[in-house]
């Protein structure tokens, strides 16, 4: 493990096999239904990369990249400004999100209302983790990896200062890192 971290919260091992039952459910429940999978940048590119393969369906993939206003210190606000806009019309299309992690809410919220407007036949959400304890919004995913305790991860998609993503497993940053 790398000296700034402080525990492993989820192996690699453990990870795999969530996100295989992950991708079967989804399977199941899109039975014989095309989807448009649409990850959030960048945290959940490593997520994405695994679950699509999971998916045993037709699908297409799809990105968007928004960033909070307000500074990395400062708490997302829920105004989000698009970086990146989807490549084409969703009208009609089952969308599924794939995030990193839902923390407030806020961010997600914003970006399904404005997903919402351009009337998708369907829109749900997957999250590889989650801080219930930390919510803002009323907004539950339809699709959720792991419950985390209000602590700050990285690794499998999660940064730190844009390191860490690489990191094959979940862990615990050393509080001293960011205090
Ligand atoms: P929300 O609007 O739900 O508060 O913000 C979610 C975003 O905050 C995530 O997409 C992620 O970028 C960031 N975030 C929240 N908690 C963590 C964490 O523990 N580690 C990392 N690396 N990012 C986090």
């Amino acid at each position: 493990m790398e000296r700034d971290l402080q525990k492993v919260l989820i192996a690699e091992e453990e990870i795999r096999i969530k996100v295989r039952e992950l991708g079967e459910i989804i399977t199941r429940d899109y039975q014989g239904q095309e989807l448009l999978v649409v990850g959030i940048l960048k945290g959940s590119v490593v997520f994405m990369g695994d679950l699509i393969r999971e998916i045993k369906l037709p699908l297409q993939i799809d990105f968007m990249e928004v960033s909070s206003y307000g500074g990395k210190t400062t708490e997302s606000s829920g105004a989000v400004r698009i970086l990146k806009d989807l490549e084409r019309n969703v009208e009609g299309q089952n969308i599924l999100i794939v995030e990193d992690i839902i923390d407030t809410g806020l961010t997600l919220s914003y970006l399904l209302d404005i997903l919402r407007a351009r009337k998708p036949g369907s829109i749900k959400v997957c999250t590889f983790l989650n801080k219930p304890s930390r919510r803002k919004v009323n907004l539950q995913a339809d699709y959720n990896g792991y419950d985390i305790p209000d602590e700050f991860v990285v690794g499998y998609g999660l940064d730190y200062g844009e390191h860490y993503r690489n990191l094959p497993y979940v862990a615990v940053l050393k509080p001293e890192m960011y205090t």
